[in-house]
């Protein structure tokens, strides 16, 4: 208590504030500059590469540590922190310093990732959301908003789901900004982003019953019936605290939603966090960018709401094959006619982000100009919507009758507002209504304008009645108006004039007649300024009841922003339209890995192809080969084909036949999880675990090397179960990349798997030649050694390699081996004997390196039956 006393003023109001919100950093007006204090000084200094100072409040008190911004730097400098998972909240001066006392001062903006609205603010090309989990017993509920475009949406999930189906879900949202119950813990959940704000709320907010009812009110309905989640207690939860939260932060934010969209994460092709980053759908894994990723590849679209659009849809693919024909059949049209593609591009072009600016609008937040920005979007959609009618895909026609161009809200921005190069007329500088639309505006305008037409005419009358040819009537921010005459002319100045200043060599006057025109003028500034505000909020809340209108257009461009980047994509990279079925089919002829073959410089991509049919023939497709010969492109180009497909995207390939995928499963080299404790080994048999939980017979797996972070024996013995296991029980589409060659004794003993290795050849220095032909047979040798030196390992060290790898495979073991169980020694001879009923089955010879070179061409005269 005597501590705080001993303050000075501005130190215990600072302090106030400051406990107010412990957990966000408090930017505090201190004149030109918002100054931050103790903790956060460090923080903002560290994370903003500022200066770092200290200072006394007064004489002979503590000094405390500061950090400061100038005031118009602001908005740049939060951003940054509030990338970094930071909340910011700002303390603004209200009105000027009374004597000694201290500034009275206000908290004007909270802000946190999850909250932005502000454009400048936010990535344009991307969702932002802020998502709430509520755990519990019989189901846990996950919530995800995004206030910049108001989509809300709620899911589920069983206990049996988790974590799996919640972290992939976490994953795909990659959110910014998390709500967690007081005393929850975070770690508990994978979060992609590092940056993440985590925001811990009180248990009121996650209270079912009150959750519901905040809903409920929200909306301005009695149950949640309509809204498909009313039997989802933990669902509600989230959804409910979602609300109470940006109630909390920001209530203007609720105008935005509008709905709330419940979703069962299965009704979509199920993408588990490790295959979404496996497959580098979003960001490419070395680059941590679009460089690499499938989006990279796919984004061909034009307009922010479309750009968010692809990442949604590439992550959410679909397992409605109706749906799929539907947006096939319009890739196809849209493919097949270059013409109309470049038309409905140019008129994309014209539009800017009509989700966002729709959304301001109704916050009440949107600027004059991007008012006017809507209008120029407005007036592009009725052609946008000639050119869909002039289509035949239904979807496409579908999409026609569907685009509203809301001519309402075109006519009322153009009644109201003064457009851009408009304004500047005599008297109407800066003016933002435009005439005629407001009588009471009119007539203050008008009155200015009379003012100053008098003013003028005074000049004129006033050199008459004086004489003085050089007098001026003119205006200055700080005296008003003024009649000035010269130092020379003084002498013929009339008494009624009364000297309000006096320059260097003249006089200026005001008389009582100018003084009452000027306070005319004054006052209708004033009021106009008020006035203009008003009827502008009032324009706003107009054109926001067009909101739904406007966000079911911007919902339409967005569709068609992505279907047109398919198939822009599709004519550029040599796409064909797949053939989607039911089935456990996967026929591909000269599949190509889309992002691999746009990143080769120069070099071709050799095609491959696959044909596997779960039912009845290959199901299992094991594939060997030499590091470095194409094998992870290969296992990755499958199912990124047909994550493609089941976007509704074109394929890579010459023709291609799949039976619907509900999941795809990958698993490939995994690092270690050190936070967790977990080693390589042990990361990688919970992956393989998970897989061979949830996969189902309609599944695709990739698995890329098992059981590598064991013994050999340990490994290839897990491998092999795990490619029984898979066979018998799961039957699903498989494909097994392994060094572990003698698994090629399986093909004996499993009816549907098949041995593949990607060819080699040897050149005559006995350098090796990558084929990146996938063909039937199993390679003997690993070519590690070959690898090693193409890496770059110093001579020596190969050769001393070499001749280690000579005496492995001659039985000279550097090593005594300790096992007494020690199973029988590996030998290509073996494989070669044990594989050869299916080559002989298959008419192939068993594949030797030497050989490895002509048995693709038994692959490519294969074709989709
Ligand atoms: P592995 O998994 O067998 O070690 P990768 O699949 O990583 O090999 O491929 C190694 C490199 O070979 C790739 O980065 C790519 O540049 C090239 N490559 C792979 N497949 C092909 C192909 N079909 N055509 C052309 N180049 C390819």
């Amino acid at each position: 208590m005597s501590a705080l006393s001993s303050l000075s003023p501005a130190r215990k109001q600072y302090l106030e504030f400051k406990k107010q919100f412990p957990d966000a950093i408090l930017m505090y007006q201190v004149g030109d500059f918002f100054e931050t204090f103790d903790e956060d000084a460090y923080i903002t200094a560290r994370e903003l590469q500022i200066v770092r100072t200290t200072r006394s409040y007064s004489k002979g008190k503590e000094r405390v540590p500061l950090a400061g911004i100038p005031v118009h730097a602001l908005d740049n400098y939060v951003g940054k922190l509030i990338q970094r998972g930071y909340k910011v909240v700002i303390c603004e001066q209200q009105g000027e310093a009374k004597g000694r006392d201290v500034v009275e001062r206000a908290v004007t903006r909270i802000l946190t990732a999850g909250t932005l609205s502000e454009p400048d603010l936010l990535p344009v090309r991307q969702n932002n959301y802020l998502v709430s989990i509520a755990p519990g017993r019989q189901q846990t509920g996950l919530a995800a908003v995004d206030v910049s475009t108001g989509e809300f949406m709620v899911t589920w999930f069983r206990p049996d789901e988790l974590p799996l189906a919640l972290d992939a879900e976490l994953q795909r949202l990659a959110p910014v900004e998390c709500l967690l119950v007081e005393n929850s813990d975070a770690s508990s959940y994978q979060f992609p982003s590092h940056n993440l704000t985590v925001t811990y709320c009180p248990p009121y907010f996650y209270q079912q019953e009150a959750a519901q009812q905040r809903l409920c009110r929200l909306f301005g309905v009695q149950s949640l019936e309509a809204y498909g989640c009313a039997r989802e207690p933990q669902a509600i939860a989230a959804a409910g605290a979602i609300v109470a939260y940006l109630d909390k932060m920001n209530p203007s934010l609720l105008s935005l939603l509008t709905a709330l969209y419940s979703y069962r994460t299965d009704n979509y092709m199920v993408l588990d966090a490790h295959t979404q980053r496996n497959l580098e759908l979003l960001q490419g894994a070395r680059s941590g960018s679009l460089q690499g990723s499938l989006l990279g590849v796919l984004d061909r679209t034009i307009t922010p709401m479309g750009a968010r659009q692809m990442r949604r849809t590439i992550t959410q693919p679909l397992l409605d094959l109706q749906e799929l024909q539907a947006r096939l059949r319009s890739v196809e049209e849209l493919y097949e006619n270059p013409a109309i593609r470049s038309r409905f591009s140019s008129c994309l072009q014209e539009l800017g982000d009509l989700e966002r600016v729709s959304g301001r609008i109704r916050q009440g937040t949107a600027v004059r100009n991007e008012v006017l920005g809507l209008r120029e979007y407005l007036a592009v959609l009725p052609t946008v919507r000639d050119l869909l009618q002039s289509c035949e895909a239904p979807l496409l026609l579908e999409m026609a009758e569907e685009l509203d161009p809301c001519p309402q809200v075109s006519a009322l921005i153009g009644q109201a507002l003064l457009g851009r190069d408009e304004e500047g007329e005599e008297g109407d500088e800066g003016r933002l209504i435009r005439p005629g639309y407001h009588a009471e505006l009119d007539a203050l305008y008008d009155a200015i304008r009379d003012s100053r037409r008098w003013m003028i005419s005074l000049e004129l009358r006033e050199r008459q009645r004086t004489g003085i040819r050089a007098l001026k009537v003119g205006f200055n921010k700080v005296f008003g108006y003024y009649i000035e005459v010269s130092n020379a002319n003084l002498k013929f100045v009339p008494d009624d004039y009364m000297r309000k200043q006096t320059l260097v060599n003249a006089e200026r006057y005001i008389t009582p007649e100018l003084k009452e025109h000027e306070a005319r003028i004054l006052s209708a500034v004033e009021h106009i300024e008020e006035m203009e505000r008003g009827i502008y909020a009032d324009v706003l809340r107009q054109l926001a009841m067009h909101y739904q209108a406007l966000m079911t257009s911007a919902a339409l461009i967005a569709r068609l922003d992505v279907l047109l980047s398919f198939a822009e994509v599709a004519a550029h990279q040599g796409y064909v339209r797949p053939v989607l079925e039911q089935g456990q089919r996967l026929d591909i002829l000269g599949g190509r890995h889309p992002v691999v073959e746009y990143t080769l410089d120069g070099d071709v991509f050799i095609p491959n192809d696959t044909h596997q049919e779960a039912e009845q023939g290959e199901r299992i497709l094991l594939l060997t080969g030499p590091n470095m010969a194409g094998k992870s492109t290969y296992l990755r180009q499958v199912a990124l084909i047909a994550l493609l497909a089941q976007i509704g995207s074109f394929v890579p390939a010459r023709q291609a036949r799949i039976g619907l995928v509900d999941r795809i499963f990958t698993r490939v080299g995994a690092e270690d999880d050190i936070a967790s404790g977990k080693s390589t080994f042990m990361v990688e048999m919970e992956e393989t675990a998970t897989i061979l939980h949830h996969a189902t017979s309609h599944s695709l797996i990739i698995l890329d090397e098992i059981g590598r972070g064991t013994s050999t024996y340990d490994g290839l013995a897990i491998a092999r179960a795990v490619v029984e296991y898979l066979h018998n029980e799961v039957k699903a589409r498989t494909l097994f990349a392994t060094h572990y060659h003698e698994l090629a004794v399986l093909t004996d003993e499993l009816e549907h798997l098949r041995v593949y290795t990607v060819a080699i050849s040897e050149d005559e220095q006995s350098e090796i030649v990558f084929l990146h032909r996938v063909v039937p047979g199993c390679a003997t040798r690993s070519f590690g050694v070959h690898v090693a030196k193409l890496a770059g390992m110093p001579p020596s060290l190969v050769q001393r390699a070499e001749k280690v790898l000579q005496q492995l495979e001659t039985g000279k073991h550097i090593y005594p081996v300790i096992s007494s169980e020690r199973p029988e020694k590996r030998s290509s001879a073996r494989i070669a004997e044990t594989s050869a009923p299916y080559y002989a089955q298959n008419g192939a010879q068993p594949v030797t390196p030497s050989a490895a070179t002509f048995a693709w061409q038994s692959a490519e005269a294969r074709s989709i039956a």
